[in-house]
């Protein structure tokens, strides 16, 4: 008798006892746990990596990102993640930083590879000389609500592309079919939003929060204020006034707030000035049916210019 039986059976044997939990370890293992703050990144995320990766993003689309509470579940995620992907620009800076501590990752850290801050990648807006927190603003550092620009997303998307490859580089295939598709489907959603939005270019809108900005470069609709004084300060009665008789000759059309903002002085401002109140998903999941970016945008662009 030849070895050779004696291995196989040896071998089938191995693998009768170990089958069951190899095939539920071999998943967990093989998937690239990523986390990201903000719910774009994570749909991005899943776009590109497919079932290579799992995407779990530690806010809710229908959350002021500025003012969440870093909870348990937080850190157990950021605990077990390979690759954390933050906004930046002082965004999460009221709870990432205990999270991150608490964390006790090493490889998700500030300069590790593990850590991409997708503010680098983003022509910043409202970058300021001198930051002034202690006075409520809460964008000093540059505005942090790049995600609600479509043309910053896709420059987001081509950073998280490029460290999938680099911390999991046998999934390279997989992660470059991921970002032909996305950079395609991209092209195609951008040129009809623009279209559908080309008649509004210059039409003069108010925000509540200053999260449009980089929307509002994009695609050329003209922020003519905001009922915050200052972004992170709530608008009072006063300002609001204020602000209404600057912005009446302009002839506002819209008010754009977010779903986390309380809407009774914004009725009002769009009552006294003809415009209409829009209630926009800023970040993916903020309003059912919102789960990709693609949905997100054309939510946006269905309440700019409806048809
Ligand atoms: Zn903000």
């Amino acid at each position: 008798m030849s070895p050779r039986p004696r291995v196989s059976l040896l071998v089938r044997v191995t693998a009768a006892l170990l089958g069951p939990s190899l095939l539920v370890a071999v998943p967990a293992t093989a998937q690239l746990r990523v986390v990201t703050t903000i719910p774009d990144f994570a749909a991005i995320t899943r776009e590109l990596g497919g079932s290579r990766v799992t995407a779990e993003a530690l806010v809710k689309g229908s959350q002021d990102p500025h003012f969440a509470d870093a909870r348990p579940s937080m850190i157990l995620a950021a605990n077990r993640a390979q690759l954390l992907v933050v906004a930046g620009l002082g965004l999460e800076s009221g709870w990432l930083p205990v999270v991150m501590t608490q964390a006790r990752n090493p490889s998700i850290q500030l300069g590790a590879r593990g850590y991409l801050d997708a503010s680098q990648v983003v022509q910043l807006r409202d970058v300021v000389a001198r930051a002034d927190r202690a006075m409520g603003d809460v964008h000093g550092g540059g505005n942090p609500h790049f995600y609600t620009s479509p043309a910053e997303l896709h420059r987001v998307a081509k950073a998280i592309h490029a460290r999938l490859v680099e911390l999991d580089p046998e999934g390279r295939a997989t992660y470059d079919a991921g970002w032909t598709q996305f950079d395609a489907r991209y092209r195609t959603k951008t040129a009809g939003w623009l279209q559908r939005l080309a008649p509004l270019k210059g039409t003069a809108i108010v925000e509540y929060h200053k999260s449009w900005v980089y929307f509002l470069a994009w695609s050329g609709i003209r922020g003519v204020g905001a009922l915050e004084p200052k972004p992170g300060i709530p608008p009072s009665p006063a300002h609001v006034a204020k602000l209404l008789a600057q912005v009446a000759p302009l002839g506002v059309k819209q008010v754009w707030q977010e779903v986390y903002q309380p809407q009774s002085l914004s009725k009002l401002f769009a009552q006294r000035s003809g415009a209409t109140l829009l209630i926009l998903p800023s970040m993916v999941g903020a309003l059912p049916g919102t789960d990709t970016i693609w949905a997100k945008f054309d939510r946006m662009v269905d309440a700019i210019a409806p048809r």
